[in-house]
């Protein structure tokens, strides 16, 4: 039995969401003659209380296109320090939008209205590029999933609405906040301008992306995909997966957060770990003490078929998702103890 904890991407198709996706729809999306795409579009702005809502195959894409689509070659973006969009995507604002990146020093992924509006002040003469954008990220992945205060993220719209910047969501794990938070996606849809929400990560299809907006925003984000080569053609059988997943996956990322949390609490009693930073959703990291090499303690973790990350620093990540079954939680528990 492999237990694989490095992401919650490993996942692959149940046999429901494989059943439905051989049954569905399709049509040529890039005439929007997809009856399964426009359909999880429609369902995923509903869902959100915004205008539309565009499909992609991977979050990256989705989150570039919106950086593009809010900026101009030049300008800058807000984000934090650890932000995916500025850590993991390649250099892609700098690439594809040709902006760059004015990073904040927040806690685990997260900052405060009064840190951007500090950020954002300051002179505006011929010097200094445009400031558009502000993105934040919630759940912070290298934050180790932890979730934004609502009332902080209203605080920071009202600083981005003062210094006229538009509002940016990567919501690759929003759902895990949603669930963990008992908040629900209207209240984000209004808070932002546009979001991007991840369908291949807890949610547990095997790809695809969604970001929701205004109807302006949605179309000008169809020419960037379309520019980027993420237009796409019977893509309904993927779309179909996300609508699965959006309907039966939701409310069990519940499960996720229980077994994250009982990993927590069995790492805090164990003689060679030196910090678990709190675990709010369905990612664990931990430091393991000066003396064991973190990479000697994966080794060994990996000889007994359990896979864990590295993060640099001697970090350890440990992700819970759909395929982890209550017996290789189990196992996991006790090899941690027995280690
Ligand atoms: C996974 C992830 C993305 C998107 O990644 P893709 O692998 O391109 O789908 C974006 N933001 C965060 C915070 C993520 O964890």
């Amino acid at each position: 039995m492999e237990i694989n904890l490095i992401s919650d991407t490993v996942t692959k198709p149940t046999e429901g969401m494989l059943k439905a996706m051989m049954n569905a729809k399709v049509g040529d999306d890039v005439f929007k003659g997809d009856p399964t795409v426009n359909l999880l579009q429609e369902k995923v702005a509903y869902m959100f209380g915004m205008e539309d809502a565009l499909f992609f195959p991977s979050g990256t894409m989705a989150n570039q296109t919106a950086i593009k689509l809010h900026t101009q070659p030049g300008d800058k973006l807000f984000c934090d320090k650890w932000a995916h969009v500025y850590n993991y995507e390649g250099g892609g604002a700098a690439f594809n939008a040709g902006v760059s990146c004015k990073l904040i020093d927040g806690d685990r992924g997260m900052f405060t209205a009064d840190q951007l509006r500090y950020a954002a002040e300051g002179r505006s003469d011929i010097h200094v590029p445009y400031s558009r954008l502000v993105c934040i990220e919630n759940t912070t992945n290298k934050g180790g999933g932890a979730c934004w205060d609502f009332e902080e993220l209203k605080k920071v719209e009202q600083v981005s609405r003062e210094f006229d910047l538009a509002y940016h969501l990567d919501g690759a794990r929003l759902f895990n906040a949603l669930v963990a938070k008992g908040e629900t996606p209207k209240q984000y849809g209004e808070l932002f301008d546009t979001i991007s929400i991840c369908l291949s990560k807890g949610l547990g299809a095997p790809i695809g992306s969604i970001l929701v907006g205004s109807k302006d925003h949605i179309a000008k984000a169809l020419r960037i995909r379309k520019l980027f080569g993420g237009a796409m053609r019977q893509v309904g059988y993927l779309a179909e997966a996300a609508n699965y997943a959006l309907d039966n996956h939701v409310e069990r990322l519940a499960e996720d957060h229980k077994k994250a949390k009982e990993i927590e609490t069995t790492l805090t009693e164990l003689h060679y770990v030196k910090k678990v930073e709190p675990v709010e959703t369905n990612i664990v990291i931990f430091y393991v003490k000066d003396n064991l090499d973190p990479m000697q303690f994966i080794d060994s973790m990996k000889s007994k078929g359990i896979l864990l990350t590295p993060m640099g620093e001697g970090k350890i990540r440990i992700v819970t998702h759909l395929d982890y079954t209550d017996a290789m939680h189990d196992k996991l528990l006790k090899e941690l103890r027995n280690f």
